[in-house]
């Protein structure tokens, strides 16, 4: 297993919408899957997507668990999701605030929907169903967006709900701990 080198904004594979998996038994995914995962768990991330590490494939991995940069978020143990698919969404949104590994140093505060109905291909080839809410319901649409060549600055509403990580750590994290 190995740590991938994240794209950053800018580069153009952050932009391009990603192509389906079209051979799940391919010997070179679980590689790279495995490679996702050990890179969002080195990164403090919650989740990465397959384009920010310059495969521009429909796959991202959530790996939501309390680190340093999340210290509230739920554990659940990493999942690949292939080729995901949102079914259904509920009418209610959340904003909260969201980061990525491709746009180091910034948080903004994003509109998600609290409630989604997923499906996603497993990395055993099967295909699954779930419901998300709130936080990973979260994670998912941010993951997926990257699918689609969007990062989370593009959902930002406003210049004033962008804050820096330090200033975010020192004034959000405070405040919910
Ligand atoms: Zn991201």
């Amino acid at each position: 297993m190995g740590v991938l080198q994240v794209a950053q904004l800018g580069n153009d594979v952050l932009r391009c919408k990603a192509q389906p998996v079209n051979n799940i038994s391919d010997k070179n995914l679980g590689g790279i899957i495995d490679n996702l995962i050990a890179t969002v768990i080195e990164t403090n991330g919650v989740g990465i997507a397959a384009p920010q590490v310059s495969i521009s494939d429909r796959l991202f991995i959530m790996a939501s668990r309390p680190n340093l940069r999340y210290p509230n978020a739920p554990k659940m143990e990493p999942t690949a999701m292939i080729n995901p698919r949102l079914i259904s969404h509920s009418e209610d949104r959340v904003k909260d605030w969201e980061g990525c590994l491709s746009v180091p140093g910034i948080r903004g505060l994003v509109s998600r929907y609290r409630v989604i109905n997923v499906e996603y291909t497993n990395r055993e080839g099967k295909l699954k169903r779930q419901e998300l809410t709130d936080f990973m319901a979260r994670i998912f649409q941010h993951e997926y967006d990257h699918l689609e060549g969007i990062v989370f600055l593009d959902r930002v509403e406003s210049t004033t709900d962008l804050m820096t990580e330090d200033e975010y750590q020192k004034q959000i994290l405070q405040l919910k701990n």
